[in-house]
């Protein structure tokens, strides 16, 4: 009688409840995404909108010529800066769609994270000494299978933050560890730290900490969203722990191996 009434009744009502459930759980997530897409739109026309403002209303006025001769050059460098911003945004917000599309123009390849790491503080030197940051990095040679420019920007990035929201006489110190499987990479600063409410959504897009301290500092609020991004691309994971005024850390860990995405 049993297999009768499941042929009958092939579907059984557990499974329709089964699949009841999940079409819930899909259009929850499909809701949500929709969610995130919209509030992303309106924060990039946002954030697009700003600069362009200032950009539209110094150049009228030199226009119109209200401004003195000798204050040409001065609004012409506004424009400059502002135009730079808008440049910093659109190619930042490249970036991270790429990624989270799952998209790389660039190659997997074995690469010494060391090395990467000593590049990235190589060129953040100069920003580092105006505020007599140190780095120290505690490892040596590492090998890993990632994608070099993506690795780079995520070290970068973090080291970037490390000095920018640090004090006088900082220090930003990058620890790596192989763990056999895996490699462990841990930036950490001795800065001003992020308050724990503001701790989850430092990754969304265009976050920023409403810390008046924070807000005088350039940033585009997008640079540890690609980060996010960049470490979920490699496969690895990202763990954040921060104080105020005694400091942020940033835990990664990558597969060794290439994880296929
Ligand atoms: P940006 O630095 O361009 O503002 P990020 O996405 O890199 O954007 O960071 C988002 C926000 O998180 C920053 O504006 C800052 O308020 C806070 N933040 C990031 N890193 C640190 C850090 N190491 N120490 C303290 N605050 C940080």
């Amino acid at each position: 009688g049993e297999v009768i009434q499941m042929i009958a009744n092939p579907v059984t009502r557990e499974q329709r409840v089964e699949g009841a459930v999940l079409l819930l759980i899909n259009e929850t997530e499909k809701v949500e995404r929709e969610q995130l897409r919209r509030e992303f739109s309106a924060n990039v026309s946002h954030e697009l909108m700003t600069p362009l403002t200032a950009v539209s209303g110094f150049a009228e006025i030199i226009r119109n010529g209200m401004v003195r001769q000798e204050d040409v050059q001065k609004f012409a460098g506004r424009i400059y800066d502002e135009a730079q911003r808008l440049i910093a945004l659109i190619e930042d917000t490249i970036r991270v769609s790429q990624l989270d599309e799952g998209e790389t123009p660039y190659d997997w390849e074995e690469l010494d994270v060391c090395q990467v790491v000593r590049d990235v503080c190589g060129r953040l030197k100069e920003i580092a000494d105006k505020k007599n940051v140190h780095f120290y990095i505690d490892g040596d040679k590492t090998m890993l299978y990632s994608v070099r420019p993506i690795l780079d920007e995520i070290i970068y990035n973090l080291c970037d933050n490390g000095i920018k929201y640090n004090k006088e006489d900082g220090t930003v110190s990058i620890h790596l560890r192989d763990l056999g499987e895996q490699v462990e990479i841990r930036v950490k600063d001795n800065g001003i730290g992020i308050p724990p409410e503001d701790q989850k959504r430092v990754f969304e897009r265009f976050y920023r900490v409403d810390k008046s301290h924070s807000k005088e500092i350039g940033g585009t609020g997008l640079g540890l969203s690609i980060v996010k991004h960049g470490v979920g691309f490699l496969g690895g994971t990202l763990d954040l722990a921060s104080e105020i005024d005694k400091g942020s850390e940033i835990t990664m860990t990558f597969p060794k191996e290439r994880k296929t995405v």
